[in-house]
C-alpha cells in the first residue's frame, strides 16, 4: 500500500465528512509506519524482507489503535478540547484502515495482538516495495483509488 495510505482515508472523509476529522485521520493512517526506521536505516538488504521489523511492531496492531482511543480522549478531554472523540475515533479509524488493508500483502498483519503474534491476511498484494511499485495492475489500482479520492472530494456526495 502506498498512495492508498492517503487516497482510502480521503474517499472515507468524503463519503462522511461531518463525522470524520480529516488531519487525525491522515495522521492516524501514516502513524504505523513509524516502525519503518529500523528498515530505512539498515546498511544491508535483509536476506528476508519478511522478517523485518517494519509492520511487526505494535503499530501495526489493531490492538493499538483499540487501547489507544480511550487514553486519547481522555488526554484531550483533559486539555478542555471540545470534539475530542471524533478527532481521537478518526485517528484510531486512521490506522486501522492501514492495518487492514495492508493486511493484503503476502506479509499479513498481526491482525489478532496480542491473542496471538501470527500474521493475519488475504495475501494478494506484493510486500516488498520495488515489487509493489513496478505491478502494472496494483499501479492501476492505487491511481483508480487516487482518480475515486478526488472525484468524490470534488462532488462530496453527502457532504
Ligand atoms: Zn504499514
Amino acid at each position: 500500500m502506498m498512495i492508498a495510505h492517503v487516497t482510502i482515508p480521503l474517499i472515507l472523509y468524503a463519503l462522511f465528512p461531518t463525522h470524520i476529522e480529516l488531519l487525525p485521520l491522515l495522521f492516524g493512517s501514516g502513524f504505523p509506519n513509524f516502525d519503518v526506521f529500523p528498515t530505512l536505516l539498515r546498511k544491508n538488504p535483509p536476506k528476508n524482507a519478511l522478517a523485518e521489523t517494519h509492520a511487526s511492531t505494535i503499530l501495526h496492531t489493531l490492538f493499538l489503535y483499540i487501547v489507544l482511543l480511550p487514553i486519547l480522549y481522555f488526554l484531550l478531554n483533559s486539555y478542555g478540547i471540545v470534539n475530542g472523540w471524533a478527532i481521537v475515533m478518526s485517528f484510531s479509524l486512521g490506522g486501522i484502515i492501514h492495518v487492514l488493508s495492508e493486511s493484503f500483502d503476502e506479509k499479513g498483519r498481526r491482525l489478532l495482538y496480542p491473542l496471538s503474534k501470527k500474521f493475519y491476511g488475504i495475501r494478494v498484494l506484493p510486500y516488498d516495495f520495488w515489487t509493489y511499485l513496478t505491478d502494472k495492475t496494483i499501479i492501476c489500482f492505487e491511481v483508480a483509488l487516487l482518480v475515486l479520492a478526488i472525484l468524490l472530494l470534488l462532488i462530496r456526495p453527502f457532504g
